[in-house]
Order: C-alpha cells, then sequence, then structure tokens
C-alpha cells in the first residue's frame, strides 16, 4: 500500500459515497497523464499490511465501502481481501485499466482503459462501468471501440482529462449531447481540494 485514507467516491456511478481508499503499489501501463505516479514510482513509501489489519482500519471509521486502486491493483491477488470485506459486509470497488488477470470478488469494477496498453478482452465483460479519460477529440473514438464488447447493463463515462480540463470539459460535454449513452464523471475531489 502506497496510501490510504478515508473520503469520498468523487468519479463515476458511485460519486458522493463515503469510502476508505487504499492505493497499491506499481502499475504496467505508465500514462504520461497519470495524477497518481508516486504509486509507481516511489517505492519508499511502499508498506505491508495484513488484510485483518485494513478491515480493522474501514471497521474503526464505519466506511461502508473499500475502493481499491492504484497504481494498477491487479497486479495482486486480491481474493484473500475482497473475501473478508464480503464477510465483513463491506463492498469492495475496483478501479482498473484491465490489462492484467482481475483476482477477486468485486461488489464493483471500474475499468478505465488505456491506449497504452489495452485491456484483456474478459476484463472488459466483467466491467460495471466504463470510464474513459478524454485528452483529445480522438479519444472518443477509442471510447466508442468498447461498446460492443461490453456488457449490457455497464455504465458508460467519459472523464475530462484534468490538467487540460478547460478545453477536454466543453468537448467531452459536447459529444454527450450528441451521444447520450455517455454520461460525464468530474473528478469531484480535485474540484474541492480534497484526497
Ligand atoms: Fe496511472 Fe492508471 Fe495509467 Fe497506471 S493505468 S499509469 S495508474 S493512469
Amino acid at each position: 500500500i502506497v496510501e490510504e485514507f478515508f473520503s469520498f467516491q468523487a468519479e463515476g456511478r458511485n460519486s458522493g459515497m463515503a469510502a476508505y481508499f487504499i492505493r497499491l503499489f506499481g502499475c504496467n501501463v505508465e500514462c504520461g497523464f497519470c495524477d497518481e505516479k508516486k504509486t509507481w514510482k516511489e517505492k519508499d513509501k511502499v508498506k505491508k499490511e495484513k488484510v485483518k489489519d485494513i478491515i480493522e482500519k474501514i471497521k474503526e471509521v464505519k466506511a461502508k465501502n473499500l475502493v481499491i486502486t492504484g497504481g494498477e491493483p491487479t497486479l495482486y491477488n486480491l481474493i484473500p481481501l475482497t473475501n473478508e470485506l464480503k464477510k465483513n459486509n463491506i463492498n469492495s470497488f475496483l478501479e482498473t485499466s484491465g490489462v492484467n488477470t482481475i483476482l477477486g470478488d468485486f461488489t464493483f469494477i471500474t475499468l478505465s482503459p488505456k491506449k497504452k496498453l489495452l485491456p484483456k478482452e474478459e476484463n472488459i465483460k466483467k466491467a460495471n462501468e466504463l470510464k474513459v479519460v478524454i485528452e483529445n477529440e480522438d479519444d472518443f473514438l477509442f471510447a466508442e471501440s468498447f461498446l460492443d464488447k461490453i456488457n449490457k447493463d455497464c455504465f458508460l463515462y467519459l472523464q475530462p482529462e484534468w490538467n487540460k480540463r478547460e478545453k477536454t470539459t466543453q468537448i467531452v460535454i459536447s459529444y454527450i449531447k450528441k451521444h447520450p449513452c455517455w454520461r460525464l464523471s468530474l473528478q469531484m475531489n480535485k474540484y474541492i481540494n480534497e484526497k
């Protein structure tokens, strides 16, 4: 674990829900626009933690949801963690680019595919939501390329890339007006200066 904290889910379908977060170390995608580079660059921040201690921390703050993010959390076998979460009635929300085999039984999977390394087909089908970061107009085509591969209940989100947000927010809004199957996902935490 590189970082853990209690906050709220700020993106996508579960936006606004209080949640405990763990950020796991490492990512085998390494995107240029990554806003959590520390999760794959700063190994000195890593600490090992037992599953039972994570559960205790979640219970201490009375959180009902755990967001498991990174980095790329599927670099790890998350079966022991998700099993314990289930036993304790805590929801597990996975955030992944889908490039590795997903090991764990999750309540909700957010698939955020990246052009640099495409997700495994089997993971596209497992996604409860597809969330595509939009940096430029070409990314809409990339987002659309998943529509015939997702499951029929999958929620569809487009998220403006934060560093170019003045431009990207506008192009995403215009696109959604013309293609209403998509919804806007904003990184709310950044607008209100929360973690
Ligand atoms: Fe960062 Fe996610 Fe890209 Fe990994 S896949 S480099 S965590 S944005």
